[in-house]
C-alpha cells in the first residue's frame, strides 16, 4: 500500500490521558486516551468507496492488497498511526449523561493527502477502550452496512456528512439484543473505516465544561479553531464569535438538507453532532418513505419521538444552546453565542426556504407561497404519499394540462388516493398557476426540480435486503446498492427498484421501519 503522510496534530497538541489501554475509567485533564484496536480473528474486506480511497491518494491496487483488510480491521498499524480514542460527554434524550467518549471508535491518526487535505481516519467497532462503559467496543455486520453505505449515500446527495473508506467483516461473532427483549443472538461483527476532517462533537466541549475545566476548554476551542477552521480571521476574541456563528450555521445548513431529503437521523444527541456540522454517527436513522412528520425510525425514542423527522431542526438548535451553554465559561459573554443562536433560525429559515422553492421548481418562497406549501405537505401527510416519488414526479407535470395521474406510484393506500383525488387535484392546478408566474422555461425547471429531487434514496428496506444477503455471505447487494447510491439524481435504466416505494411487507418489520440503537 502506498503510505500515507500522517500530521496527528489532535494528540500532539491536546493533552493526553497519562494511563494507556482499554481499562474502563473517568478520565480527567485530558482530550483522549491511547489505546490500539483489539485484532479480529479473520478480517475480510467487504466493499469500498472508490472516491474516499480516492481522497487518500489510494487506487484499486492498494485496495487489493492483502495488509488493507488487516489495517481495517484493526490487526494491524500503518506507519505514522497514532491510534486513541476521545473523551467527550452528552445530553443523551435531552439530559446530561456525563462522560461518553468513544466507546468503539478509534482514531488512527490525521492522513494529509497530496492535494495537503488532513483526513482522519477512524475506525468504528475496533474494540474496548477506556469509554466502553458497560458494552464491548464492537460493531455488528448489520449496522456497519447502514453507516458504511448511507453516509456514503448522503455525500453523494449533497449532504454534509462524514465519509467511509471500506467495510471490513471480523470473522469473529458479536452478541446483541437487538429489541432489548431478552432475546440476545450472535450476530457477524464489521469494522467501518469513518473518514472526516475532524471528528469533534459538540460534547467534547461540553464533558470539559461540565468538570468545569476551564483551562482545557480554551485549549480545545483553540485548537479546533486552528486545526478544523483556518479561514477565521480576526483576534482571538472576534475569531471565537465567528466561529461558534459558523457551527450554528453549517449545522443549520445540515438539517435543512436532511429535511429536503427526508433524512431521519433518530438520535441527535448532542455527543452525536459534530462541531464541522456533518452528519454523524449513523445508528438507528430512516428514511421517510410516506411523509409523515410525526415519524422516528429509532424504538428507544417511539414513546417521547423526540427526534421524529418534523422536530429536527427544533433539537439542532436545542442542541446549539447546549453547546452554547459550554462555551460560556470560556466566552465569558453571551451576546456572540446569542448571536450564532440566532444565525442559526436565520441560516435554517433561508436554507429550508431555498431548498423548497427547488424542490417545487419556484426562483424563491415567498411568504404568500407558505400556504400552498402547508397544505401540500398536510395533504401528503393525510393522504401517504411517498416523499421521494412524489417530488419527483412533480418536475413531470405539465403545467399546462396538470394530470394527478403521473403520481399513482406515490401511494401506499388506494382508499387514501380515492380520498384524495380531489384535493390533490386541487393543489396541483393552484401550484400549476404558481409555477407559470417564473415564467421559467420547462426544461430548466424540470432540471432544477430533478437537482432537488432525488430519484433513490437509501430507503430502510433496500438497506436490509443488502444486510440479509450479506449475512448469508453474498456481498453483492451490498456493492451494489452503493453503486445506485453514487448518482442518486440520474435515472438509471435497469436499476427502478431501487426506486421503488417500500413494499407492503417491510412496513412494520424490523429494520425497515423499526430501529434500535443496538448495533
Ligand atoms: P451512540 O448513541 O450510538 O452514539 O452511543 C453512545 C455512546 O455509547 C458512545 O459513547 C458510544 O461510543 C457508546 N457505545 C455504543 N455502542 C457501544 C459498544 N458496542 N461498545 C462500546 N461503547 C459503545
Ligand atoms: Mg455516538
Amino acid at each position: 500500500m502506498r503510505p500515507l503522510v500522517f500530521d496527528n496534530r489532535f494528540v500532539r497538541e491536546l493533552p493526553a490521558d497519562p494511563e494507556t489501554g482499554p481499562q474502563i475509567r473517568q478520565v480527567q485533564g485530558a482530550s483522549y486516551s491511547r489505546v490500539n484496536p483489539t485484532p479480529v480473528a479473520a478480517p475480510h474486506l467487504i466493499a469500498h468507496s472508490a472516491e474516499v480511497a480516492a481522497m487518500l491518494d489510494w487506487g484499486e491496487a492498494d485496495i487489493a492488497e492483502p495488509a488493507f483488510a488487516e489495517v481495517f480491521g484493526g490487526n494491524r498499524l500503518l506507519e505514522g498511526m497514532e491510534p486513541y480514542a476521545a473523551c467527550y460527554g452528552g445530553h443523551q434524550f435531552g439530559n446530561w449523561a456525563g462522560q461518553l467518549g468513544d466507546g468503539r471508535a478509534i482514531t488512527l491518526g490525521e492522513a494529509i493527502n497530496a492535494r495537503g487535505e488532513r483526513w482522519e481516519l477512524q475506525l468504528k467497532g475496533a474494540g474496548p477502550t477506556p469509554y466502553s462503559r458497560r458494552a464491548d467496543g464492537r460493531a455488528v455486520l448489520r449496522s456497519s452496512i447502514r453507516e458504511f453505505v448511507c453516509s456514503e449515500a448522503m455525500h453523494h446527495l449533497g449532504v454534509p456528512t462524514t465519509r467511509a473508506l471500506c467495510l471490513v467483516e471480523t470473522g469473529e461473532q458479536v452478541v446483541r439484543d437487538m429489541f432489548y427483549d431478552g432475546n440476545p443472538q450472535a450476530e457477524p461483527g464489521a469494522v467501518v473505516c469513518r473518514v472526516a476532517p475532524s471528528f469533534i462533537r459538540f460534547g467534547n466541549f461540553e464533558i470539559l465544561a461540565a468538570r468545569g475545566d476551564l483551562d482545557l476548554l480554551n485549549r480545545l476551542i483553540d485548537f479546533t479553531i486552528a486545526r478544523d477552521f483556518p479561514e477565521i480571521e480576526g483576534d482571538a476574541k472576534a475569531r471565537r464569535a465567528r466561529w461558534f456563528d459558523e457551527v450554528c450555521r453549517r449545522t443549520a445548513v445540515m438539517v435543512s438538507h436532511w429535511m429536503r431529503v427526508g433524512f431521519v437521523h433518530g438520535v441527535m444527541n448532542t455527543d452525536n453532532m459534530s462541531i464541522l456540522g456533518l452528519t454523524i454517527d449513523y445508528g438507528p436513522y430512516g428514511w421517510i418513505d410516506n411523509f409523515d412528520t410525526g415519524w422516528t425510525p429509532n424504538t428507544t425514542d417511539a414513546a417521547g419521538r423526540r427526534y421524529r423527522f418534523g422536530h429536527q431542526p427544533r433539537i439542532a438548535n436545542w442542541n446549539l444552546l447546549q453547546l452554547a451553554n459550554a462555551l460560556f465559561p470560556a466566552f465569558g459573554a453571551t451576546e456572540p453565542l446569542q448571536a450564532g443562536m440566532n444565525t442559526f433560525i436565520e441560516t435554517y429559515d433561508f436554507e429550508s426556504r431555498r431548498m423548497t422553492a427547488a424542490k417545487l421548481g419556484w426562483d424563491r418562497l415567498a411568504d404568500a407561497d407558505l400556504p400552498l406549501v402547508e397544505e401540500l405537505h398536510s395533504l401528503m401527510k393525510r393522504a401517504e404519499i411517498d416523499m421521494t416519488i412524489f417530488f419527483r414526479a412533480l418536475s413531470d407535470l405539465d403545467l399546462a394540462a396538470p394530470d394527478a395521474a403521473i403520481f399513482a406510484d406515490a401511494f401506499y393506500d388506494e382508499e387514501k388516493r380515492a380520498e384524495s383525488a380531489v384535493e390533490l387535484s386541487a393543489w396541483l392546478a393552484r401550484y400549476a398557476v404558481r409555477s407559470t408566474q417564473d415564467g421559467i422555461p420547462t426544461e430548466v425547471r424540470r432540471q432544477r426540480m430533478r437537482a432537488a429531487n432525488p430519484r433513490y434514496v437509501m430507503r430502510n428496506y433496500l438497506a436490509q435486503q443488502a444486510i440479509d444477503a450479506a449475512e448469508q455471505g453474498d456481498y453483492a447487494p451490498v456493492r451494489e446498492l452503493l453503486d445506485v447510491m453514487r448518482k442518486p439524481y440520474d435515472d438509471q435504466p435497469g436499476r427502478e427498484r431501487y426506486a421503488a416505494r417500500r413494499p407492503d411487507w417491510a412496513r412494520q418489520k424490523a429494520g425497515c421501519s423499526m430501529l434500535s440503537c443496538s448495533s
